[in-house]
């Protein structure tokens, strides 16, 4: 298999050129003419894909081994798209030390959206378990899902992806990883049992702060 220093430059083909350039073009257009009015074009508006940002959403989906990648305007709204598959009712345990932008969006948007948050220590395995399980004979169903960052943002503190995935699926919950602070270079959740993993790319994956922008990818394509 190759190594993840020529994945990093080599991973994908640049196909998508009729210049032979080496590197992916940058498409500024907005909107695509169609062919014909019955046409089906895959590109038509840039807000729903475009060849860059496909590029960069298929880069990041074989650098973290799943199946799919997706590109967003920021990290908050990746995680905004991963936590709007849940519906009012659902509850998320939630690492009770994470991100603070993370935090207030799940504490003052989601919430109001119904979504039950319970923070936990994610370092503590068992106090995570009895989170997770809930407690039917008081009408508490298990979580749909553990949200935890890989290291936390501020402090650093390790979480362990194949304990806490694990206790998620034990109970079928979801096990979303904001992997902003180790990067695939240094780890790769899914390949540790995640299901879905978060990235900041303003942080380290763009790497010389000039860039906001955030990518999700997914283990499977029904989480796609
Ligand atoms: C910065 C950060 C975010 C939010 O990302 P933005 O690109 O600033 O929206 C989410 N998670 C972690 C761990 C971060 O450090």
């Amino acid at each position: 298999m190759t190594r993840f220093n020529t994945q990093l430059v080599h991973g994908l083909p640049v196909g998508d050129n009729n210049t032979g350039a080496v590197n992916p073009p940058i498409y500024n257009s907005t909107t695509y003419a169609f062919e014909r009015v019955d046409a089906m074009p895959r590109y038509d508006y840039a807000r729903s894909g475009n060849p860059t940002r496909d590029f960069l959403e298929q880069q990041i989906a074989q650098l973290e081994q799943g199946t799919r990648g997706f590109a967003f305007a920021s990290g908050l709204a990746a995680i905004h798209a991963v936590l709007s598959i849940f519906k009012p009712g659902d509850r998320i345990v939630v690492g009770d030390n994470i991100y603070g932008g993370s935090y207030s969006q799940l504490n003052e948007f989601f919430t109001r959206w119904g979504i039950i948050v319970e923070a936990v220590d994610t370092q503590d395995i068992a106090a995570l378990e009895a989170s997770v399980k809930g407690d039917r004979a008081n009408g508490i169903a298990p979580a749909q899902a553990v949200y935890f960052e890989t290291l936390t943002n501020p402090l650093l503190k390790v979480n362990d992806v194949r304990a806490i995935s694990t206790v998620a699926h034990r109970f079928g919950a979801l096990s979303i990883v904001d992997n902003t602070f180790v990067t695939p270079y240094l780890q790769k959740p899914l390949a540790l049992g995640a299901d879905v993993v978060i990235h900041s790319a303003t942080k380290y994956l763009a790497g010389h702060s000039d860039v906001n922008a955030g990518l999700v990818v997914v283990s499977g394509e029904d989480l796609a």
